[in-house]
């Protein structure tokens, strides 16, 4: 096996790290302090552009996109590990324009928007001009079920009438937020695969009532993660993306498998987390000897390494399997990750925190709000429970007896 990068996966490699060291890192306590003396959690710090304008300079845009029309046209095997390396900062994914929810939205617009659509509403985004939401989850039905989703989306004339009530919209409070793909129920008599539909619309239209934006362990992000109300939101038809009754099919496409981006980044963190907890336990002494020489200080850093390279190692295998057999055919192992990732960096991120001490549940060195990330990591790419019903479901088929 060969586990090397082409050359010009390590060309981005080096420039990207160069940027994460020379831009990156140094901005995050910027941002903070912009966004602190703002007092207003929807506003966007000025840093944030300064690193946009820095990072499409250096050809480092747009990097997700596996189509070249619109992006790096780079394979899930080639953007992993680059997508491993924004994830080391919260700042970083956004300032390559490849951040949640916009990277799944610009997808889905690119594959199913009409050229109206992707004039007015995938172009922007892709320039990092706006930005957008995606209306799925609903606070009354369990919408891991993507199947349960109740919001109606009514044919009147050259219009659609929407209803509902969504939450966990994340990005949708703030100002640049321009557009929302939403996802409810046009044709309410079809089988639960084909009730339901997608929608743009656009944030300003009247009758769309973001109401709050929720935090997340009482962090704030800018955008929120936010409740909305829709009382008779009117849009014209043209609006709908794909067909009617292709909602569920788009939100496989955009949520299901295939989209492992979360763990990708979610190794990042974790190996910044395990570098902070290293440099910290060899500059600390108690009880007569350096930290790093307790015994068990060096179990937890040995577990975490071990934990970190599986879960690279899956990462990349599953994306080397997504580009060579398929996402079907890479089915278990997209699902495998999707539990591993997330669970490894909160691992290695808790242990972290408890060798800094009391210091590490402070936001001074990050490691509390990445502890908060990786957590809501286990929800909000789905539930770990349904990517192991996924693979259970594979696995015991398997031993069903044929005929
Ligand atoms: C930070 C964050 C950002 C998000 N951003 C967005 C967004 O932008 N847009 C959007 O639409 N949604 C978003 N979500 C919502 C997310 O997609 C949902 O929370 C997720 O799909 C789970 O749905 P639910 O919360 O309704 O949980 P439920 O469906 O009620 O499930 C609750 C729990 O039931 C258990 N469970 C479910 N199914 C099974 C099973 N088969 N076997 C065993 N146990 C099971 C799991 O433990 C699960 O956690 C976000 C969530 C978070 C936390």
């Amino acid at each position: 096996m060969d586990f090397s990068f082409s050359p010009k996966v390590e060309e981005l490699r080096a420039n990207l790290l160069e940027f994460m060291e020379s831009h990156v890192y140094p901005s995050e306590r910027i941002y903070r302090d912009q966004s602190r003396a703002a007092g207003d959690p929807q506003f966007h710090p000025p840093v944030m552009e300064e690193l946009k304008a820095e990072a499409r300079s250096r050809g480092l845009w747009n990097l997700f996109m596996p189509d070249e029309r619109y992006g790096a046209g780079l394979s899930n095997h080639e953007y992993a590990p680059l997508a491993e390396i924004t994830g080391r900062s919260f700042l970083g994914p956004e300032a390559l324009n490849c951040a949640a929810p916009d990277t799944g939205n610009m997808e889905i617009l690119a594959e199913y928007g009409t050229p109206a659509q992707q004039k007015q509403w995938l172009q922007p985004l892709l320039d990092g001009e706006i930005r957008s939401c995606f209306a799925m989850t609903e606070p009354a039905v369990a919408s891991s079920d993507a199947t349960n989703i109740e919001s109606s989306i009514a044919r009147d004339g050259e219009h659609y009438v929407i209803n509902g009530r969504k939450w966990f919209t994340s990005g949708a409070a703030s100002p640049r937020c321009k557009i929302m793909i939403f996802m409810g129920v046009t044709n309410a008599g079809a089988d639960a695969y084909h009730r339901q539909s997608m929608v743009l619309i656009p944030l300003d239209t009247p009758g769309v009532d973001v109401m709050r934006a929720l935090p997340i362990f009482g962090f704030q992000h800018e955008g929120g993660h936010c409740e909305i109300d829709f009382k008779d939101v009117r849009v014209p038809i043209d609006n709908i993306l794909g067909e009617e009754g292709s909602g569920f099919t788009i939100a496989q496409a955009r949520l299901g498998p295939g989209r492992i981006h979360h763990c990708m980044r979610a190794i990042g963190m974790a190996e910044r987390a395990y570098e902070a907890m290293c440099r910290r336990v060899l500059s600390r002494t108690a009880f007569g000897k350096e930290l790093a020489r307790q015994g068990v200080i060096q179990d937890w850093i040995a577990q975490a390494r071990i934990q970190i390279e599986q879960a690279r190692l899956l990462t990349l295998k599953a994306a080397w399997l997504m580009d060579t057999v398929g996402k079907e055919a890479a089915r278990i192992e997209i699902s495998a990750i999707k539990v591993v990732a997330p669970n490894v960096a909160l691992w290695v991120i808790d242990h972290a925190i408890q060798a800094f001490g009391a210091a590490g549940v402070t936001e001074d060195f990050g490691l509390a709000e990445m502890y908060a990330a990786a957590r809501t990591l286990r929800i909000a790419d789905g539930p770990d429970e349904v990517h192991k019903m996924v693979i259970a479901r594979r696995e015991l088929a398997r031993f069903i007896p044929k005929g």
